[in-house]
């Protein structure tokens, strides 16, 4: 039967290869609705493509894009706008999946409200489950919302679990030791700390295996990408903080890995395209095809492993420690990191000092359980507030 697909971020990175993954298979799945941020031209020509029955758009690009339309002949496509409008496309009842790909916190309400109304929800916007944990576990128990892991090794980690494991997510039932949560360590890889205070932006997005949005991109180079996805492996698979290891992978080829009691280690490996988790997360747990080479091992022949240097690197303690605290400690090292990374890709700060104003953010608010999804945003906008001041206080 065809599936209605709702993509919220359908103009980003994921959003693209997401829309790559469905044109192969237009007898399965229909593209339902589609948000954008930015980029109108993308997403006019998403809707002559895909005849969406929905876009949405912030309100102050309506009329804008109500022009373009009308100049290409769509008239299939209605227009939302803002956070109204994404949730209401990301729960509309003829919606059967959602791809979460919208990047940061502005993700947060409309994943949640395709969790809260029960549909399948591929997970990419990795903030949005770190900003609210347990409450977005909680909600997608509730209403039996399937909640697939997009992140690439997260995806690969559900991969290498039993399958009846998301239905009871206990590690010493299924006789599991630990996670191996890869990382590419970025394109600063063995950088030392004074290099590092000189690096540009353009540097930092230029990943060596990977291409993705600017954001996750600096979070790569920081390994504060490994953190957040530390925490969100935390919650997706029920697992605390100490039974995940992060191990730098540079070749980005195995894409994380389970270990059993029995001395057993399984990995999920593959060529670096995202196209793959999103095939997976979209037909689990059945398989279909992508354009992805399968991978070749004699051309890759060599896989290297080391531990990652917490002295240059500190994001990834920053996060764990966070963890560790709960409450709302990962909402502000979230939203302190968020508007740090901005900072910086602004060239207003320098890339060492994104750590630095993620730890006094999370110095300088104390712990609190977090009680409801208003508590979350409260938080979040407190820790923005500090961590805009720090950025002042270090710009230059
Ligand atoms: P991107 O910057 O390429 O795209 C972000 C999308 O979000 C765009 O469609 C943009 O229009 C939309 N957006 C931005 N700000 C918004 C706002 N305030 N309100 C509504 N929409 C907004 O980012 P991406 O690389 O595609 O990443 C998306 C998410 O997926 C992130 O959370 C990222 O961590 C995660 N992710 C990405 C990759 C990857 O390979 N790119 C891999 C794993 C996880
Ligand atoms: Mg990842």
């Amino acid at each position: 039967m065809l599936q209605n697909v709702c993509i919220l971020g359908a103009t980003g990175s994921i959003g693209q290869s997401t829309l790559k993954v469905l044109a192969e298979h237009p007898e399965q799945y229909a593209v339902f609705a589609v948000t954008g941020f930015s980029r109108l031209d993308v997403l006019v020509q998403i809707c002559q493509q895909y005849q969406p029955k929905f876009v949405v758009v912030p309100k102050a690009l309506q009329d804008q894009l109500h022009q373009a339309c009308f100049e290409h002949k769509i008239t299939q496509t209605e227009i939302l706008t803002d956070n109204a409008g994404l949730e209401y496309v990301a729960s509309h009842p003829d919606v059967d999946v959602v791809m979460a790909a919208i990047v940061g916190s502005a993700g947060l309400l409309p994943t949640l409200a395709a969790v809260r109304a029960g549909k399948r929800v591929l997970l990419a916007n990795k903030e949005a489950l770190v900003m609210s944990g347990d409450l977005m576990m909680q909600s997608a128990r509730q209403s039996q919302a399937l909640l697939l892991p997009v992140d690439s090794e997260h995806n690969a980690i559900f991969q290498c679990l039993p399958e009846s494991y998301c239905v009871q997510p206990n590690i010493e039932h299924f006789g599991i030791s630990q996670l191996l949560l890869t990382a590419s360590g970025g394109p600063f890889l063995n950088m030392g700390r004074q290099e590092l205070a000189a690096v540009t932006p353009a540097q930092a997005c230029k990943h060596p295996n990977w291409s993705m949005g600017q954001k996750i991109s600096v979070d790569s180079a920081t390994l504060m990408n490994k953190g957040l996805e530390l925490i969100e492996a935390c919650h997706l698979f029920a697992v605390p903080e100490h039974l995940i290891k992060v191990v730098i992978h540079p070749q980005s080829i195995i894409h994380s890995m389970v270990q059993y009691i029995d001395g057993s280690t399984l990995a999920q490996m593959g060529n670096p395209d995202m196209c793959t988790p999103i095939a997976h997360a979209l037909a689990w747990p059945k398989r279909i095809a992508t354009t992805v080479p399968a991978l070749d091992l004699f051309t890759q022949h060599r896989l290297d492993f080391q531990e990652p240097d917490h002295f240059s690197f500190p994001s990834l303690n920053l996060a764990r420690m966070a963890m560790k605290a709960g409450g709302v400690m990962p909402t502000v090292l979230n939203a302190a990191n968020e508007v740090a990374v901005d900072a910086f890709l602004s060239k207003r700060i320098t890339f060492t000092a994104i750590p630095e104003i993620v730890e006094s953010a999370l110095s300088r608010i104390e712990y609190s359980p977090a009680m409801s999804i208003e508590h979350i945003l409260a938080i979040d906008a407190q820790a923005r507030q500090i961590a805009s001041q720090d950025v002042s206080q270090k710009g230059r």
